[in-house]
């Protein structure tokens, strides 16, 4: 049995809109993350906190045509820049002249699975709430049925060298 077996499986990827239990940040009780659609929901199943995040990310760009040296170019932004405009001022790539452009918003995929490594809901940043250590390494599941899924996976992995040490 491959210790990376359950990496193998791939969860994260079949189950990525299930609901995730995190730790409340007002009570420190259960609340549960789902993601519908482009939304992600917080509700404290505790004391009713709630919270509303959008997921979407966006891509902001400038296409122009440069009244200068006449050529098409396409200028990245970052958010932080753009998103509060309709239209900005760019300078052309090839020759330097700034030009105004209108600001292309494109929205693209938030990244779940990358977004999971630090014990947190990609969405709030809030602790997972089943987080535990076995044999002394960090262990955390994304709601009761994925840590279920985790212990069965450990269970099994004990069984296994269990039976190596006996056939020894
Ligand atoms: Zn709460
Ligand atoms: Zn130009």
């Amino acid at each position: 049995m491959s210790p990376n077996r359950f990496k193998d499986l791939s969860y994260f990827t079949f189950h990525a809109e299930k609901p995730i239990s995190v730790q409340c940040p007002k009570c420190k009780g259960m609340g549960i993350v789902q993601i519908k659609d482009n939304l992600a929901y917080f509700n404290c199943t505790h004391c009713h906190h709630s919270l509303i995040q959008d997921r979407t990310l966006y891509r902001y760009d400038v296409h122009n045509h440069c009244s200068n040296c006449g050529r098409y170019y396409r200028v990245d932004l970052k958010p932080n820049e753009a998103q509060n405009f309709n239209k900005l001022m760019v300078a052309c790539p090839y020759c330097g002249t700034k030009m105004q452009g209108q600001v292309h918003k494109t929205a693209y995929c938030y990244d779940y699975r990358s977004s999971l490594k630090q014990g947190c809901d990609p969405f709030f940043n809030f602790p997972l709430w089943f987080l535990s250590s076995f044999n002394g390494k960090l262990v955390w599941a994304l709601n009761r049925e994925h840590l279920n899924y985790l212990i069965d996976y450990y269970e099994i992995t004990i069984k296994t060298d269990q039976l190596q040490t006996f056939s020894e």
